[in-house]
């Protein structure tokens, strides 16, 4: 696995492969790997001849009083799980390779974006994002690029991205990797005490509780997210949001009727959390 920090070093090398016909699949990344970011390698490497990670930090998805200079970092550890999941490149910029002097660029999504995380984080966070993903876009040029479910509203954006800019790359939605209690893997968990890791649990349990009632054959959306925030209740947790929304377009959902994403942000502890299911009704 070769470790790139140029822009123009990994174009170099893209168009390489290109040049021999070689499919390109993008892996990106904030580093800190877990499971849920290896389950995207593979599926990269399934499916592609040429595996690109990028590892970076992204400053402008970051709001003031967010964890951009706490988010764990470790690179070492993260090149050699690239490495064992058989990735040829980690694209590792700096931050200025992304951001030089004079940039002044920045890609906002409407509707989608002032909703759930853009609503708790602010409209800066999904502005970083579609602009990071754009520039990665356009320097890496996939043919396919990975995003984890995890981030619901994450691949709807991306999603948008592509499609009003025309860019040619096909975007594939990952399964939310979790450990064995069920909590969605997240860089993040590293921020929770062992209270707080099993209080931490319970966003998965609640997501759960409201997919049983949906089997029982409620329809209500209101009781549904009812039956969510009773459990996150008794764990001691107060969402900053749980909502069912439209899997498409995120707008509420009154009453289930196929498929729903039923979204979660929390804090545990020291982290903020979120987590999603895809509610389905099964008549
Ligand atoms: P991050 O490094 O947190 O920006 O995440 C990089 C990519 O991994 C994003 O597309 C995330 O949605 C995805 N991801 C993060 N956690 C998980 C998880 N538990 N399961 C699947 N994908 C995940």
């Amino acid at each position: 696995m070769r470790i790139i920090r140029t822009i123009a070093e990994i174009r170099a090398a893209v168009r390489d492969a290109k040049r021999r016909g070689q499919t390109v699949g993008l892996v990106p990344t904030m580093g800190a790997f877990h499971a849920g970011h290896l389950s995207l390698m593979q599926q990269a490497r399934a499916n592609n001849d040429l595996v690109v990670v990028s590892l970076f930090v992204n400053p402008t998805q970051f709001g003031a009083n967010e964890d951009l200079s706490s988010y764990p970092r470790d690179e070492e550890r993260d090149a050699a799980l690239g490495a064992a999941e058989d990735v040829d490149i980690l694209f590792a910029p700096e931050p200025a390779e992304i951001y030089p002097e004079g940039f002044t660029t920045t890609i906002h999504i409407a509707g989608i974006t002032d909703m759930l995380d853009g609503a708790s984080r602010g409209a800066h966070h999904f502005d970083g994002v579609a602009t990071v993903v754009a520039k990665l876009f356009g320097i890496v040029a996939p043919d396919v690029a990975y995003f984890g479910q995890k981030d619901a509203q994450q691949v709807l954006v991306v999603r948008r991205l592509a499609r009003d800019l025309n860019l040619d790359v096909r975007i594939e939605a990952c399964p939310i990797v979790r450990e064995a209690d069920g909590l969605a893997m997240s860089s993040r968990n590293v921020y929770l005490d062992a209270d707080a890791r099993r209080q931490a649990a319970a966003l998965n349990r609640a997501l759960d509780a409201a997919q049983a009632l949906a089997d029982a054959g409620e329809r209500d959306g209101a009781a549904l997210e009812a039956a969510a925030r009773a459990v996150l209740a008794d764990a001691g947790i107060t969402p900053e949001y749980l909502e069912l929304r439209s899997a498409e377009d995120l707008q509420p959902v009154a009453r289930l009727d196929g498929d729903a994403l039923l979204a979660v942000a929390a804090r545990v502890g020291a982290a903020r959390l979120i987590d999603n299911h895809i509610l389905h009704s099964t008549s």
